[in-house]
Order: C-alpha cells, then structure tokens, then sequence
C-alpha cells in the first residue's frame, strides 16, 4: 500500500503535546520535533515506512544508527512512546524515513499500520549513543528485523575501503530490503527465519557460526530482541571479539511490552 500527502496536517491530539516534548528534549540535550507524515508505504509484507517531514528537521543532525522517540498515545498518566532509527534523513527535503517491523500487536505497530499522509506526529530526537566505529577496519551488523534500519543506516556510512559483515533476521524470501552499501560486503546478507519465532536466536546463532570473520580490527553491532541480543553478545565474544568492539542493545522483548520510555523490560 502507498499513499501520500498533499494537504495540510490534520490537528495534534492535545495528550501528545509539544509543551511536554520540549521539556523532555531540553533534559535529554536534543530537539523537539513536529512532524506530519508525508508518505506510507509497505517496504515489504512485514515493514512499512512512514516518511515524516516537517521545518523542525532543518536543525537535526543524525549519527548513522541514531533514532527518534516518538510520542503515541498515553499509558496511565504517562506519555507513552516508541523509537525507531532514521533509515534515511533527507534534510533539503526535511523529511526522515523509519522503517517498522510489523511483528506482534502492541501501540508502535499498531501507529505504524494506521499512519497514513496527514497524520501528525510528535517525536524527539536524535537520540542513541551507537554510531560507526572509527577505529575499525571491518564492521559486523547482526539482529533480527527491527535492528535492520540501524543495520542499513550504519552499514551505508561505512566507508569504501572497508568491510561490511551483514546478517539481519527477516520473516523469508520477498522480505529483503534494498540498501546502498559502498563498502564490500560479506555473510549472508539476509538470514531468513522461516518456521523459527521471532526471538528465538537459533537462525542467527547458525548464521554467525557459518560466516568467515574478516582478519584485522573489527567492531560489532547487534540489535534486536533481548534475550536474541545477550546470545548473539556471548557468541561474537566466543569468536574472539573483545567487549569493547562489540555494542549491544536491545529493542523489544519477547512477551512483554516495552516500557513507557521505549525501552524493552529488563527485570
Ligand atoms: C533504540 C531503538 C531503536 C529501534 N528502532 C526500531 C526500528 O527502526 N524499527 C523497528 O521496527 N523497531 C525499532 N525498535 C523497536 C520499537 O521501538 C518497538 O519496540 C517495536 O516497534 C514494538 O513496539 P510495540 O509497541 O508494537 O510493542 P510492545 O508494546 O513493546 O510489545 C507488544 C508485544 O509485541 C511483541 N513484539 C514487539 N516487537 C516484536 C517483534 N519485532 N517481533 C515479534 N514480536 C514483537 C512483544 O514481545 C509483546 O508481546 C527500536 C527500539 C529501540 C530501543
């Protein structure tokens, strides 16, 4: 489905306030950001892409793998909101793209599935602390879907001379995504789940477990879900990774929502 804007915003729901975004963006040392979707489009069956756009972006100036906290609805008397990397950030354009897994049934899917040209939207952002790693020659991305936006994103400001080593969790065939990658790129791009859950770490344990490791200085990256992230961390440390060339960060958690903050459960 694609769809896209070419009138006015329809109005804010009050609950999702600016007042309250700006207050939060001050504490956090970023910016608060009113957005209107311009497009909505299902990248593949299991991801859909909103393209938000508005004057705010002028300032914004994302890392690779940075993302935006979007405000959804409310939970209690709390705001509650979601994030979602900056697959694309077109500043001339003032727009952003964030791709969203369409997996399980909770408030960030369901926004995700319902946006559509027109609706408004109030984020934060940039936030996140991961971004490309300077000092390495080879860069390994691996987590299931909803890591593959910062995947791409990151892998696509790799530069030339160096090695990209890709390994992202999909539903099967049909659900690869297009990316821009300079660098060389190894692994298998793509590991397809087929009659694995998502969340179980088997198809990716394989997959890394089958891919040939580049020699020299590498760095690691994995996303995803929490327990899939702890067992891919112990797997990349058995193949001789050290800890400090390995960031590790979970995104959703198996069974359990994340919390109001965006952040998956961890008790
Ligand atoms: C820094 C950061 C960046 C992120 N970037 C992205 C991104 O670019 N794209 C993206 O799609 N997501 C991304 N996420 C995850 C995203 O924020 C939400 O966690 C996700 O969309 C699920 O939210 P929800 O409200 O739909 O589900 P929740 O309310 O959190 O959970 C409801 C139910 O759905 C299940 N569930 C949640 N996610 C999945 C899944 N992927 N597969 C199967 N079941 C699931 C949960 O286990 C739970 O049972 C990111 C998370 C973080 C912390």
């Amino acid at each position: 489905m694609t769809a896209s804007a070419d009138s006015g915003a329809a109005p804010r729901p009050d609950h999702l306030g600016r007042a309250e975004n700006e207050a939060l963006a001050e504490r956090l040392g970023v910016l608060a950001l009113s957005l209107t979707v311009e497009r909505a489009d299902d990248l593949t069956a299991s991801c859909r892409r909103l393209r938000l756009a508005g004057e705010d972006l002028a300032a914004l100036e994302p890392l690779a793998g940075q993302d935006l906290m979007i405000s959804l609805d409310t939970d209690g008397d709390r705001t509650r909101r979601r994030r979602y990397t900056i697959r694309h950030f077109d500043r001339a354009g003032r727009s952003v793209d964030l791709d969203i897994a369409l997996h399980g049934d909770g408030p960030g899917m369901r926004w995700a599935a319902a946006a559509e040209p027109g609706t408004g939207v109030e984020a934060i952002g940039p936030r996140g602390k991961v971004s490309v790693a300077q000092d390495a020659e080879w860069h390994l991305f691996i987590g299931d879907d909803s890591f593959a936006p910062a995947a791409l994103n990151m892998a696509e400001a790799v530069p030339s001379e160096q090695t990209v080593v890709l390994a992202i969790e999909i539903d099967g065939p049909g659900h690869e995504q297009p990316s821009n990658v300079r660098a060389a790129v190894l692994g298998p791009r793509w590991v397809h789940r087929n009659s694995a859950s998502p969340g179980d770490p088997a198809p990716l344990l394989d997959a890394l477990a089958a891919t040939e490791l580049p020699p020299g200085r590498g760095h690691a990256y994995i996303g995803g879900e929490h327990a899939l992230v702890t067992a891919l961390r112990d797997a990349v440390i058995e193949r001789g990774m050290e800890p400090d060339s390995i960031n590790h960060k979970p995104y959703w958690r198996l069974g359990r929502q994340n919390a109001a903050n965006g952040e998956p459960d961890r008790g």
